[in-house]
C-alpha cells in the first residue's frame, strides 16, 4: 500500500529560477485526494549522478516516487535513461508508442526528428502513460523494492491531462482509504468573521476531518477535507459538515468547489432572464471583464460604460454636473447617478456602478485612497454602500471588483 510519496522535479531551468515548479505543486494536491500525503520535494538539474542521488533518497523514505521533467526529445532530457539505468532496466523500442509519435509529425507533414523517436523507448516493464496533448509518454515502474516510480513529462498541460487520465487509474486501489475534499465559496465577509460563525463545525472535528478557511481574490473559501476507509465514508463525513456550514453561513456562499463569483452572478443573470449594464470608474473596466470571462454572459450583458472623467460621467450617462461639483465624483450621490443614468441609457433590468479613489494620489483626510462607493440599481431601486479598502492601486481596484461582485449577488438573489 501507498502511504507517502516524494516529487522530484527534474530540470536546469527550475534551478536557474526560470520556471516555477508548479507541477509537483499541482501533483502533491492531486495526491492528496487519493490519501497520498507528499512528504517531501527535490528539484535537481539534467544531471544524471543529481537524478539517481534524489531518486535513492526518496525511494528509501516514501513508497511513491513521481519525477517530472526530462521526457523530451533533446540530448539534455535523460530522466527516463537515468532511472531505467538506475534500476537496471533495458529500454526497448514500443512500436505502438513509436507510431503515435510518427503520426503527430506526419499529420503536420514534417519528418520526425531522430530525438522524438527516443520517446517510444520503455523501461523494461513499466505501464505506459499516453500522452493526449504532446508526444513524450509518462511510465509507471513497479520497482520490486516496494516502491513504484513514475515519470511525467515537464509541460503542465501535459501533467495535468496524464495525471487524470493515467496515473489517477494507475494509482487507484494502490492506496489505503479516501480522501475527499470540499470547497465551498464564500463572499461578502471577512475570514475572522467567517470562522468565528463556523467555530463549532471547525472546532468540533474528530481527526479523520478538517475544516479550515482561506481568502482569495473574491472572497474566502471554507475547505473540508475528509477521511474514511472507502470514498463512500469519506463523502458522507464530509456532507455532513457541509450541510451544517450550509446552515449557518448560506448567506454568504455563493458556490462550491471551482465556481469564480462572476461565474454565480453570470449564472443567475441568465437564469433570471435579467439585462444587466455597467458604468466604471476607478476599475477602469475590470469588473466587466470579470463578467465577459463567463462564456455565456452576451444574453445578459448590454452594455458598460468606463466613465472615467467627471466629463464623461456627464456627458455619456446623465450624471448631473451640480451634483459631482456640491458631491465629488467619489460620493454617495455621484454612484447613485451612475447607476440609475446607465439603467437609463441602456434600459437595463440591473445596473452597477463603481467610482472611488485607486491612489496612490489623490486622497484627502475626507476622501482618503481606498474609498470606493458601489451602486446597484435592480429594478428601479437603488441600494448604494461605502468601501474604504486598503492596498496598492492594483488591490484597491481588485477588491473594489469583488465587492461589487458580491453586491450584485446579494441583489440579484433577492429578485
Ligand atoms: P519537452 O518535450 O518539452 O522537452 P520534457 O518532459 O523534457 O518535455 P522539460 O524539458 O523538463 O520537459 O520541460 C518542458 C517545459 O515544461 C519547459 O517549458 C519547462 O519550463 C516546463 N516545466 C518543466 N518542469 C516543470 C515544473 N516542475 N513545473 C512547471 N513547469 C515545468
Ligand atoms: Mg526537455
Amino acid at each position: 500500500m501507498i502511504k507517502k510519496a516524494i516529487i522530484i522535479s527534474v530540470g536546469d531551468e527550475l534551478l536557474r529560477g526560470e520556471t516555477v515548479d508548479t507541477n509537483s505543486a499541482f501533483i502533491a494536491a492531486e495526491l492528496l485526494k487519493l490519501n497520498i500525503p507528499t512528504t517531501g520535494k527535490f528539484t535537481v538539474g539534467d544531471d544524471a549522478a543529481a537524478i539517481k542521488d534524489a531518486l535513492f533518497s526518496a525511494s528509501m523514505k516514501a513508497d511513491l516516487v513521481i519525477l517530472t521533467g526530462g521526457l523530451g526529445p533533446t540530448p539534455d532530457d535523460i530522466t527516463k535513461e537515468t532511472v531505467a539505468d538506475y534500476y537496471d532496466l533495458a529500454l526497448t523500442r514500443d512500436e505502438y508508442t513509436l507510431k503515435k509519435i510518427q503520426l503527430y509529425f506526419t499529420r503536420s507533414h514534417l519528418p520526425v526528428p531522430a530525438g522524438n523517436e527516443k520517446q517510444a523507448d520503455v523501461p523494461k516493464g513499466a505501464a505506459i502513460f499516453e500522452n493526449t496533448v504532446g508526444t513524450a509518454p509518462g511510465f509507471g515502474l513497479d520497482t520490486s523494492g516496494n516502491c513504484y516510480v513514475i515519470m511525467l513529462p515537464g509541460p503542465p498541460s501535459e501533467v495535468s491531462a496524464m495525471f487524470e487520465k493515467s496515473v489517477v487509474p494507475y494509482l487507484r486501489g494502490k492506496a489505503e482509504g479516501s480522501i475527499v475534499i470540499k470547497t465551498i465559496c464564500c463572499g461578502g465577509i471577512g475570514e475572522s468573521a467567517l470562522a468565528e460563525l463556523i467555530s463549532t463545525e471547525i472546532s468540533g472535528c474528530d481527526k479523520n476531518t478538517k475544516v479550515a478557511t482561506y481568502v482569495k481574490d473574491d472572497g474566502v473559501n471554507i475547505v473540508i477535507t475528509s477521511y474514511g476507509a472507502g470514498s463512500q465514508e469519506a463523502t458522507n463525513k464530509m456532507l455532513r459538515i457541509r450541510d451544517a456550514i450550509f446552515l449557518k453561513a448560506s448567506y454568504y456562499i455563493y458556490g462550491e468547489d471551482r465556481t469564480t463569483l462572476e461565474e454565480a452572478v453570470a449564472k443567475t443573470l441568465i437564469e433570471k432572464k435579467l439585462k444587466v449594464a455597467v458604468a466604471e470608474s476607478c476599475t477602469g473596466g475590470l469588473f466587466t471583464a470579470k463578467l465577459v470571462n463567463y462564456p455565456g454572459i452576451s444574453e445578459s450583458l448590454i452594455e458598460s460604460f468606463i466613465t472615467y472623467s467627471n466629463w464623461s460621467k456627464v456627458k455619456r450617462i446623465g450624471v448631473d454636473g451640480k451634483t459631482i461639483f456640491l458631491h465629488g465624483s467619489v460620493s454617495e450621490e455621484t454612484s447613485r447617478e451612475m447607476a440609475e443614468g446607465i439603467a437609463r441609457e441602456s434600459g437595463a433590468d440591473v445596473t452597477v456602478s463603481i467610482t472611488g479613489t485607486a491612489g496612490p494620489g489623490g486622497g484627502t483626510s475626507q476622501k482618503p485612497v481606498g474609498l470606493i462607493y458601489i451602486a446597484v440599481t435592480a429594478k428601479g431601486k437603488t441600494l448604494v454602500r461605502k468601501f474604504n479598502i486598503s492596498g496598492g492601486r492594483q488591490k484597491i481596484r481588485q477588491r473594489a471588483v469583488s465587492k461589487g461582485m458580491f453586491f450584485l449577488y446579494e441583489q440579484l438573489r433577492e429578485l
